[in-house]
């Protein structure tokens, strides 16, 4: 196989010096064991934290040792009971190749028609899961509300988006990096507005698209998008603190908002978020977005990179915005 270990430490945005691909003989799966070869690895900004020199703890990249990721593939060779060649499968064992594993390492998933496997990374995975917990269980969204959400045209933004509108949002405003991106949101997604925010200030974007408040922010930026979201939000919002890509590659801890007292005197909820504490929604979500693929009511892109070689360079695209929907490498 071929595996991307990290061989230094990034300090700021990391370059591909940063990187090796490493090719190594597998060994044959031994009792309980299966041998997968993949078809789809995930790049995903969490990545980034786990690259960094503050990280500390199991989930934490190893200098020269592969990296984990979301992977999707397909069962070659068992020797464990409920798994069989042909079988697709879902790890945690990604930016490889391949990989041969304990059984309990592998997720079975049943292949849904007319949809490519590769959204077991996006639509139908984790960033699926993570759109749809934060709109309802962290940020609980009522039918009539107005919703802005940031990040608005990636993976997990694109799906926050049309949930709220499924769930009955008044309105749903977002905010991406291109006009590109802006005119998928409004013209595909069924956004009710969205901007550009390198090309003015949130605030002032935010204010004349949301003249009358927000009640909702889905965050997957941080920073000044916070920080705009927290003078448009109205009496008793609350905004789902899923991510804060703004400040992912900064060397000194990013300005809080300093803003902060309106958060009193509106009583808003800020809440973070770990889609990891909710897998027990996994089911209700995956019967609900099914549904909604089904009847053509969710649309999703991917970005997808050919080869295990471009799995770096898919990484650092999707940190610097080249990416519509979810980024996926394809082996
Ligand atoms: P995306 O598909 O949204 O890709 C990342 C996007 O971030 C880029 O396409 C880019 O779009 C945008 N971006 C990059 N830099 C900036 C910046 N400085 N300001 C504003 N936007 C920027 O990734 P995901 O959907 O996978 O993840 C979205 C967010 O959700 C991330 O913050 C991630 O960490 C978080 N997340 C959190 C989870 C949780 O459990 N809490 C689970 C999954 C994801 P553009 O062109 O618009 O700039």
């Amino acid at each position: 196989v071929q595996e991307w270990h990290l061989t230094a430490r990034p300090v700021g945005r990391p370059t591909p010096d940063d990187f090796r691909l490493v090719e190594r003989e597998l060994p044959a799966p031994g009792p309980g064991e299966v041998a997968v070869r993949h078809t789809y690895l995930s790049v995903d900004p969490y990545m980034r934290s786990l690259m960094s020199p503050a990280q500390t703890g199991a989930s934490a990249y190893r200098l020269d040792a592969p990296m984990t990721g979301g992977a999707v593939g397909e069962v070659v060779e068992s020797r464990a009971a409920g798994l069989s060649p042909g079988d697709l499968v879902l790890s945690a064992l990604g930016w490889r190749t391949g990989a041969v594993a304990p059984a309990d390492r592998f997720t079975l998933l049943r292949r849904v028609e007319g949809v490519a496997d590769s959204a077991f990374l996006g639509v139908l995975g984790m960033p699926g899961l993570s759109a749809y917990v934060g709109l309802t269980e962290i940020a609980g969204l009522r039918a009539g509300e107005t919703v802005f959400v940031s990040g608005a045209a990636g993976a997990v933004g694109s799906l926050a988006g049309q949930i709220a509108r499924l769930r009955g949002a008044k309105a749903v405003i977002g905010s991406a990096g291109s006009d590109a991106k802006v005119a998928y949101l409004t013209d595909e997604l069924g956004f009710t507005d969205a901007f550009n925010y390198k090309t003015a200030p949130v605030r002032t974007q935010l204010a004349k698209a949301a003249p009358d408040g927000i009640d909702v922010y889905f965050d997957n930026v941080g920073g000044d998008h916070l920080e705009a979201a927290i003078d448009a939000l109205n009496h008793y919002g609350r905004a789902a603190l899923c991510g804060a890509i703004s400040g992912y590659h900064a060397t000194e801890p990013p300005p809080g908002p300093c803003n902060m007292v309106e958060l009193v005197k509106k009583r808003i909820t800020l809440r973070g978020f770990e889609v990891i504490d909710h897998t027990d929604l996994q089911p209700r979500f995956a019967d609900e977005m099914g549904g909604w693929l089904a009847n053509g009511q969710i649309r999703f892109r991917e970005t997808v990179e050919d080869g295990i070689d471009r799995a770096v360079e898919a990484f650092l695209g999707l940190m610097d915005g080249r990416n519509s929907g979810k980024m996926v490498v394809r082996l």
